[in-house]
């Protein structure tokens, strides 16, 4: 099956339900030899990779250590070549960072991967925005990253790599989206490596933010070894391996600095303890829901599996910590409050506005709330603090007449909560020392069973289950 033509559409539009949309998926699917059903069904979306989308479930449900797609490169000389640019970067500080991304697979493996400038190559890559010419259309600033297509057939769109150029792609700073980073992630699924549950892998399925001196993890150099020999003696040496005595190049110093930031670590609560308390649970832009802890945040996703931590001010820089509280407001954006301010950001992470509370139409009586959520059954904000609740429209951007009210009566569930969240199944869950409850549908009642704990239904602290799909809400 010869997808050589497909090349040329990299860059252009196709309309989703054109003929040639329908034809080029079919096309992929016999590629990737699966059903020919010229839609994009589950099977034709497990053979690309969405990034930062995370919400894709591995094949077996399970994210372990690496795991291996499936198929390899059959020769170990390859070629890419790089169709276009990234404004914001200077091009040959871009092609420096693929030329480093390649350079981490290739030294730990016997691959020899080298730049063409000129005709085909094996693995082409482009900055594209939207639809471009393959079923897995870009989604505008923010969102999926890139993705990058596996060995499969060794031809035609194999081991191309597509970047969303409406992403601001960065390199030595924490602003924008690392582009090193990206690269080799991409990269290693261009060779054939799938995700991996490891944190500190490269192919950890989510943008972990800004990360000065990226280098392979034990994970994802075993993920490659696994697929390709390890490194003979034929490989190229490297400026880090040339000795001193080495003559004068006419390789450039780094252009751009990379800082040596050294951040002291704080202190990682312990989710397991009974002592934690959450200072806020959130959904947040890819449906992950954080936990957060002072500077710490866990993700959990609709699967209950857990991530993290990591720092949450790494992600938005102009929060303070502890938070009070945070909620996903009808914009799909991200607001934070803390004491008497608020943090507005959109789901790329841009500030849309920050401030007093009373600009976001709060009362100062507000000021140090508990917990903010959304109802799902009115469409209407609930803040909480001590022993009152006041109700707020998103719309108009104030809080309604007649409040506020006492919890108790209203809500018959525990004043001074900690956090509250609307959660991916639309369903109100309120957290209050180390455990919590579920509203029922539609009423301002808590379900039976309930309060649980936290730590086991969430967390998964005391089940060896971590990480396997759970049938059931939690
Ligand atoms: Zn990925
Ligand atoms: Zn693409």
């Amino acid at each position: 099956m010869d997808l050589e033509e497909d090349n040329d559409k990299v860059g252009g539009a196709l309309s989703p339900n054109s003929v040639e949309f329908r034809a080029s998926i079919r096309k992929l699917q016999r590629f990737g030899n699966i059903p020919v059903t010229g839609k994009i069904d589950a099977a034709t979306m497990k053979l690309i990779n969405t990034d930062r989308c995370g919400l894709k479930d591995s094949t077996n449900g399970v994210i372990g250590r690496f795991s291996l797609q499936g198929t390899t490169w059959k020769k170990r000389d390859l070629t890419y070549r790089i169709l276009n640019y990234t404004r914001g970067i200077p091009r040959y500080t871009q092609r420096r960072i693929f030329r480093n991304a390649f350079h981490l697979w290739q030294s730990s493996s016997d691959l020899r991967i080298r730049e063409v400038y000129s005709g085909n190559a094996d693995i082409l890559i482009s900055f594209v925005r939207q639809v471009h010419g393959d079923p897995y259309p870009f989604d505008r600033a923010g969102g999926t990253l890139a993705h990058a297509f596996y060995p499969h057939s060794n031809k035609g769109l194999s081991g191309d790599a597509h970047f969303d150029d409406d992403e601001t792609f960065t390199t030595g700073t924490s602003d924008g989206i690392n582009l090193d980073w990206v690269a080799v992630h991409e990269f290693g699924h261009s060779l054939g490596l799938e995700h991996s549950g490891v944190q500190e892998s490269i192919m950890y399925p989510w943008y972990k933010g800004y990360i000065p001196d990226i280098k392979l993890s034990n994970d994802d150099i075993q993920g490659i070894q696994a697929l390709y020999p390890k490194p003979t003696e034929r490989k190229v040496q490297t400026p880090a391996t040339a000795k001193a005595t080495t003559k004068a190049t006419t390789t450039r110093p780094r252009v751009t600095p990379r800082p040596d930031v050294v951040t002291p670590r704080p202190t990682v609560p312990d989710i397991c303890s009974s002592t934690i308390r959450y200072d806020t649970v959130f959904v947040g832009p890819g449906k992950w829901t954080y936990f957060v802890v002072g500077d710490s945040f866990w993700l959990v996703d609709r699967a209950l599996r857990r991530y993290g931590p990591w720092t949450i001010t790494k992600f938005y820089k102009h929060i303070k910590t502890p938070l009070d509280a945070a909620y996903l407001n009808k914009l799909g954006n991200v607001v934070f409050f803390k004491g008497s301010e608020f943090w507005e950001y959109d789901s790329a992470r841009k500030l849309k506005g920050s401030g007093q509370i009373r600009q976001y139409g709060l009362p100062s009586t507000l000021e140090n709330m508990d917990a903010v959520f959304t109802w799902a059954k009115n469409g209407k904000t609930y803040f909480f603090k001590d022993k009152e609740y006041w109700r707020y429209n998103d719309n108009s951007r104030r809080t309604d007449p007649g409040y506020p009210k006492n919890i108790r009566k209203a809500w018959r569930f525990p004043d001074y909560i900690n956090a509250a969240v609307k959660w991916l199944n639309n369903r109100t869950y309120v957290f209050r020392g180390r455990q919590y409850l579920k509203l029922q549908k539609g009423k301002a009642r808590v379900e039976r069973y309930y309060p649980k704990v936290i730590a086991d239904k969430w967390m998964k602290c005391n089940s060896k289950g971590r990480g396997i799909l759970d049938s059931d809400d939690p």
